[in-house]
């Protein structure tokens, strides 16, 4: 199998381009896995699937364990299919904190999955099942649609300047009518663009550079803010991001986590925040747990936080809650004129 797979490896010449191709292998036993042809190759099939997760190019023995993981993957896949029509989804929303004047500015709208008998299944698990089954398009239309919806109820509730950030999946960036359903969202809910804030991640962002400065326009010309979501993670290039029209960075938690050690990962986190503000950008640092972290982001003159050291992820009410509470503070504390 190992000469198989390095045989495959050896680069084609196609037009005068070189290609690498790489297998996963999957085997499957006559006898030992499997009786008939039917039941080896569904086994093998298992065994794929495994090598691929296993990181590709390479090979692996099917075991009983791998249709365990199969079985367990397809039923979450159908309870994905009717979570939507079952509401099982809902959204929460983390607050985002400016961080010399300390109010909320924002929230970030995170999806939760309340299965009726798994309990809380993360984003984590469910977006790239849903990313991988043709799911994505309909759940991201439902968050849009939610978040803008929960804008116009706060509008109502005299929070209309909290903005809304919403997450976009890289599956659903690289649709091309992506940009006519969020127009047809806005003007059904009513929804003020200029309130809400479009996160893509970086690596989605520079995977198809070209593509995301045209989508970027667009909404940008609709009225969003759009950030560069879990940034530091994925390679970019300084030209593109000056083509962007992006309003955040947001530094990904790996480069906060270490902030108060001096490592090179805090190192980086104040480079990015140099940079971003070269680029006259805002920059908001994601996962601050701590004070100490906190203390060294405004030192490096960092915008916005958002973490557990504030809050954690709140469903809408407790938000409002929460935010009502600490202006009710602020105001308190005010010195009379
Ligand atoms: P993300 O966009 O980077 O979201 C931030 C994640 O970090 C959230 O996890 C949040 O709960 C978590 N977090 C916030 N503060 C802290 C902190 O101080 N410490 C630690 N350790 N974690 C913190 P969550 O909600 O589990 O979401 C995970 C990922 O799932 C998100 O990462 C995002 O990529 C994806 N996701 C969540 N909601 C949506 C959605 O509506 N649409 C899409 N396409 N993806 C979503
Ligand atoms: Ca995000
Ligand atoms: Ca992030
Ligand atoms: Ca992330």
């Amino acid at each position: 199998t190992q000469r198989i797979l390095e045989s495959l490896r050896e680069p084609y010449h196609i037009d005068g381009r070189q290609v690498v191709v790489t297998a996963s292998i999957g085997i499957a036993l006559l006898r030992q896995d499997g009786d008939d042809v039917d039941t080896l190759l569904r086994n093998a099939d298992a065994a794929v699937q495994a090598a691929q997760e296993k990181g590709r190019n390479t090979y692996q023995f099917y075991s009983q364990s791998m249709n365990v993981a199969l079985a367990e993957r397809l039923s979450l896949e159908s309870d994905l299919r009717q979570a939507l029509e079952r509401s099982e989804f809902v959204l929460y929303y983390q607050p985002q904190v400016d961080i010399r004047r300390w109010e909320v500015v924002g929230v970030e709208a995170l999806i939760r999955w309340q299965h009726p008998v798994r309990g809380m299944v993360s984003p984590l698990t469910f977006i790239p099942l849903a990313e991988e089954v043709g799911l994505i398009d309909q759940i991201g239309q439902w968050v849009l649609r939610t978040a803008c919806a929960q804008q116009v109820a706060w509008r109502a509730y005299g929070l209309s300047e909290i903005s809304i950030a919403i997450n976009l999946s890289g599956v659903q960036f690289q649709q091309a009518d992506l940009v006519e359903s969020i127009r047809t969202i806005v003007r059904e809910t009513g929804a003020n663009p200029a309130g809400l804030e479009l996160e893509l991640t970086e690596s989605t962002a520079m995977h198809d550079a070209e593509n995301a400065v045209v989508v970027f326009q667009q909404l940008k010309a609709m009225g969003f803010s759009l950030s560069i979501d879990d940034f530091g993670t994925g390679y970019s290039s300084l030209a593109y991001l000056k083509r962007f029209p992006i309003d955040t960075i947001k530094i990904d938690r790996a480069f906060v986590k270490d902030l108060a050690s001096e490592s090179e990962q805090a190192a980086i986190a104040i480079a990015i925040i140099a940079m971003a503000h070269g680029l006259k950008l805002r920059v908001l640092a994601e996962g601050v747990e701590t004070q100490p972290q906190l203390d060294i982001l405004r030192n490096q003159g960092c915008d916005a936080i958002q973490g557990y050291f504030f809050s954690h992820p709140l469903p809408a009410d407790l938000v409002e809650q929460l935010i009502r509470d600490l202006r009710a503070k602020a105001t308190h504390e005010r010195p009379a004129a």
